[in-house]
């Protein structure tokens, strides 16, 4: 391969814009911006706000509860206040304690790693594979392999002769780990499979939700994420115990009574306000369509970078449907360096022009608080970090949109 398979950022831009038009003057594309034109979000915020519903309370939780368990097929949902609290609050019910070690791939936002560290617990890193982005099934085993002992039935680490407890797979970007592999190497060793489904709401693996194939699974339902609650997050679930646990601790831990405050563990107020879930319930309803108009944005995308050499927009890995929660180019130039150093001039034009396009986060085990963590080799993180890049993925930049 040659210095020519790397492609220049003007013939990039144009094809971005070809897609999504050219940006108004003196007004930026984000990459993911809420929107809540055509849906039902001021009427039901204001029923909140003229009953006094405001708060941990009231019927928009309990509907949009309902709602994630109609769209996603889970039997329970648990709607909290941010994904990061969904996260600490899964890892804790099932059982993750302070010192113990947390697999976990280095490729994602940091509140995956930051949800296992509130815990006091520490995160291991083990590699990704490229054709999803997430954990790899391979690497998972082998460093299973490579550093464990089992011990009076409990699974160490010879190395740090900490315990490995649970598998924390993320949907990079909505798009679906190997899951259906890694909860096969997750069950072998007997240990609990977490899914970091912040991104995934609206993505399959076959028949299963991502956020299903495990003990439980957490959304986010951040500004920037597929629909918004302003802050807010979820715990998915097909487990009953799990269910009431995570439900108990997130609401201080209070046995139900007409007017008695009594707490029987220490407990978090992690629970959603009624007002946010109300936004929740608004954007939830226009879902299938936004997802189909997201598939669509997706679609002209490959197509208009199909003509390009050495770049290309990430499918759907096989058996999966994704979300396109985030459109992502890969530069595939063999040296990663190369592709990182045009990714950089990309940015530069890119910004210039007013689309916000975004590298992938810099890898967790490489931020100052996480290098000392064991792991495993990471070298197709390695590999695949410098060559990834985000453009443009708001419904609202198609068409079919329509509303405004
Ligand atoms: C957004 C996100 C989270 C955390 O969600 P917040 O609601 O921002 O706390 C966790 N993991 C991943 C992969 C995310 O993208």
């Amino acid at each position: 391969m040659s210095f020519a398979s790397i492609p220049k950022s003007e013939d990039i831009l144009r094809a971005i814009h070809h897609v999504v038009g050219q940006s108004d003057r003196g007004h930026t594309i984000g990459l993911h911006e809420p929107d809540f034109s055509g849906t039902q979000a001021w009427a039901y915020v204001k029923d909140c706000l003229d009953t006094g519903w405001v708060s941990t309370a009231g019927i928009w939780v309990s509907r949009f509860e309902k709602e994630l368990c109609t769209v996603t097929g889970a039997k329970h949902a648990i709607a909290v206040s941010n994904g990061t609290v969904a996260l600490r609050l899964a890892l804790h019910v099932i059982g993750v304690k302070p010192g113990d070690e947390v697999v976990l791939p280095p490729l994602s936002f940091v509140a995956t790693a930051n949800a296992i560290a509130h815990l006091g617990a520490v995160p291991h890193f083990v590699d990704v594979e490229n054709s999803s982005l997430g954990l790899s099934p391979t690497a998972l085993n082998a460093q299973l392999e490579k550093v464990t002992e089992r011990k009076d039935g409990v699974l160490l680490n010879r190395e740090t002769g900490r315990r490995i407890v649970a598998i924390l797979p993320v949907h990079v970007f909505g798009f679906p780990a190997q899951i259906i592999e890694l909860r096969k190497v997750a069950d072998a060793w007997q240990l609990p499979l977490v899914e970091d489904a912040a991104e995934a709401l609206g993505s399959w693996r076959e028949d299963i939700h991502c956020g299903l194939f495990g003990a439980v699974g957490t959304l986010s339902f951040n500004g920037n994420k597929l629909i918004t609650t302003g802050g807010g997050g979820a715990l998915l679930t097909n487990n009953d115990e799990i269910a009431k646990n995570a439900r108990h601790l997130s609401t201080t831990a209070k046995q139900q009574h007409p007017w008695s405050f009594h707490h029987d563990a220490v407990g978090w107020n992690d629970r959603m306000p009624n007002l946010n879930a109300a936004l929740g319930v608004a954007q939830i309803e226009d879902l299938n369509r936004r997802l189909k108009i997201k598939q669509k944005l997706a679609k002209e995308y490959i197509q208009a970078f199909s003509k390009l050499d050495g770049i290309e927009v990430l499918p759907e890995p096989p058996g999966c449907k994704s979300n396109y929660w985030m459109v992502t180019l890969r530069f595939t130039t063999p040296d990663p360096g190369a592709a990182n150093a045009q990714r950089l001039r990309l940015l530069e034009k890119a910004h210039e022009t007013g689309l916000l396009l975004r590298p992938i986060w810099s890898s967790l085990n490489e931020l100052p608080m996480y290098t000392s963590c064991p792991a495993g080799p990471l070298l197709v993180a390695e590999d695949q970090a410098p060559r990834l890049i985000n453009i443009p993925s708001s419904p609202q930049l198609h068409n079919e949109w329509g509303r405004t």
